[in-house]
């Protein structure tokens, strides 16, 4: 004879991480929390870490894509303050 216990729901079931590993578009590192932030020179979102988006950095790609598509002008502050991580953008990376 079966003795009814109590039994725990089999309908828990594990939840599967979507967001496996996202890394920070602008240092590239994997942090334990991302924040999607909209892009200041273009229209799209990033996901960037805290500290990028305190430091209001811009991830390098970005800041040469609307370099290019923009002109220097538009990101020219960027290059100037150094707001991206990575080795310094050069002007003939702005040209096409
Ligand atoms: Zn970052």
């Amino acid at each position: 004879m079966r003795i009814r216990g109590r039994t725990k729901p089999k309908c828990i079931r594990k939840r599967t991480t979507i967001m496996e590993k996202i890394l920070c578009y602008s240092c590239n590192k994997s942090k334990n929390k991302l924040s999607v932030k909209k892009s200041s020179l273009l229209p799209i979102n990033l996901f960037m870490c805290e500290s990028c988006i305190s430091s209001k950095f811009e991830p390098r790609w970005v800041v040469i894509l609307s370099g290019r598509q923009l002109g220097s002008d538009a990101v020219k502050d960027f290059i100037i303050k150094k707001r991206y991580i990575g080795t310094e953008i050069s002007a003939s990376e702005l040209l096409v």
